[in-house]
């Protein structure tokens, strides 16, 4: 592993620092470094708003998205181009959080499946934030298992009809369109009769019913459909092919979600170096230590992984499905902290207002925000089912309903 830029990466990586000293909102600085864990802090200003002025700005000046062909908004750069923007980016691409399915899920599919005419039309809007996108998959019945879903769409002419709800659709309220599976046929093995289209998320019909959440937000949605009409011409791949086509959707909702892992490890570190316990100085209780050392321990190792396969980014290969590992690990770890942080403060750990005790704000808000890096874009166990099968050449897990039709699949309901 060699982890130092390369001539031609230094003048890439001062070249973005430059643009973003010149252009960055520095005056949301203080605001965003005390965002993150699922919240985006903006003071007075408005976060939707902030985060389009931000997105557009860099689009404007060929800073959006930079890995995407130009002719879709991009810049053409190479992964470790990406890799490089990223960092220096920091504390700023907070603001992305709500491009993120759009830019990190949606675009690719639309790049891959999409008419010549609708890619020119929609993918340079997702990279330039002034069109949002949402990911319409998970369902009651479909989750880990995405291919049992039951959202029907039936042919009627030139269009498709959709009945049916998915849910935890994340950013549906503000979204202005989505990519959508649902089953053609449920008359074969559940993997084959799903197909894929895009919609209006505006369109006749669409339900958008907003989740409340334990910390007071509601990132993501119930969305219903009654009788929502789709043109066939916004079908993304072929009839019956909808399976394939969210892979795509899939490998890059994982590359989206690992690239931004967080551990809680240096606010942890900065909690225990300030706090003061009833024993005296908490850096200095052995048991704090202990359990201080051991997250050091995993955190250098998510972070020397990250960086192997940033360097396998460098001579141009592709992350593999070892990357399961950094968000496997960096979900309980920040579960882990986040607990165990709030439990030393006492009572004062308790205070969820970031204008009354900023620190112990963060650490509630990385409490609340754990759980949900252990479920979303798969969760701990399909990871741990993806590592043992793909990484380590486990046998595979038990599939009872493989190769039979999804209408003979006993359901209970
Ligand atoms: C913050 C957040 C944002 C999300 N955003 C979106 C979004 O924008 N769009 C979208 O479509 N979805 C979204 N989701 C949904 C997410 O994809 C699903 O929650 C996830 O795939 C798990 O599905 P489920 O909730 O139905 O749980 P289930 O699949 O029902 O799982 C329940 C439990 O069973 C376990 N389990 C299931 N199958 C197996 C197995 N084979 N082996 C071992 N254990 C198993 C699971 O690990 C879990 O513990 C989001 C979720 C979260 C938390």
């Amino acid at each position: 592993m060699d982890f130092s830029d390369t001539k031609e990466e230094a003048a890439f990586r001062a070249e973005a620092r430059e643009w973003i000293a010149d252009n960055a909102p520095t005056y949301l600085f203080e605001t965003l470094s005390t965002s993150g864990f699922g919240s985006t802090r903006t003071g007075e200003y408005d976060p939707l708003t902030e985060a389009k002025k931000w997105q557009k700005k860099k689009a404007d000046a060929g800073w959006a998205c930079i890995q995407w062909p130009k002719e879709y908004g991009g810049r053409a750069a190479t992964p470790i181009q990406s890799v490089i923007w990223n960092q220096e980016e920091g504390v700023y691409s907070r603001l992305s959080g709500t491009f993120i399915i759009g830019q990190g899920m949606c675009a690719p599919t639309m790049m891959a499946y999409a008419s010549e005419e609708h890619k020119q039309e929609y993918v340079p809007k997702i990279a330039s934030g002034e069109e949002i996108w949402c990911q319409l998959f998970s369902e009651p019945h479909g989750g880990s298992d995405l291919a049992g879903l039951r959202t029907r769409a039936e042919k009627d002419g030139d269009d498709w009809v959709i009945n049916g709800q998915k849910i935890w659709t994340s950013g549906a309220q503000h979204s202005d369109y989505g990519i959508l599976i649902t089953r053609t046929d449920p008359e074969v093995p559940k993997h084959k009769g799903l197909t894929m289209f895009f919609l209006d998320m505006r369109s006749d019909g669409v339900d958008i019913r907003p989740i409340k959440q334990a910390n007071g937000d509601s990132g993501f949605n119930e969305v219903y459909f009654d009788n929502v009409r789709i043109p066939d011409s916004q079908r993304l791949g072929g009839v019956g092919e909808g399976w394939k086509v969210s892979l795509t959707t899939l490998m890059n909702e994982r590359l989206a979600i690992g690239g931004g892992i967080t551990t809680g490890f240096p606010e942890i570190k900065e909690l225990v170096d300030e706090l003061r316990l009833a024993s005296g100085s908490a850096i200095a209780d052995a048991a704090v230590r202990s359990k201080l050392a051991d997250w050091y321990a995993k955190s250098a190792g998510l972070k020397n992984t990250a960086s192997r396969a940033i360097s396998a980014l460098s001579r141009g290969e592709v992350p593999g499905p070892e990357n399961s590992i950094g968000k496997l690990v960096a979900g309980g770890m920040m579960q882990d902290i986040a607990k165990f942080a709030i439990d030393l403060q006492g009572l004062s750990g308790a205070i969820m207002d970031p204008e009354i005790a900023a620190g112990s704000a963060r650490l509630q808000a990385m409490l609340m925000r754990s759980p949900a890096v252990r479920i979303e874009g798969g969760t701990d166990q399909i990871l741990r089912n993806i590592i043992s099968e793909r990484v380590l050449g486990l046998p595979e897990d038990m599939r009872a309903d493989k190769g039979v039709p999804f209408n003979k699949i006993p359901t209970g309901g």
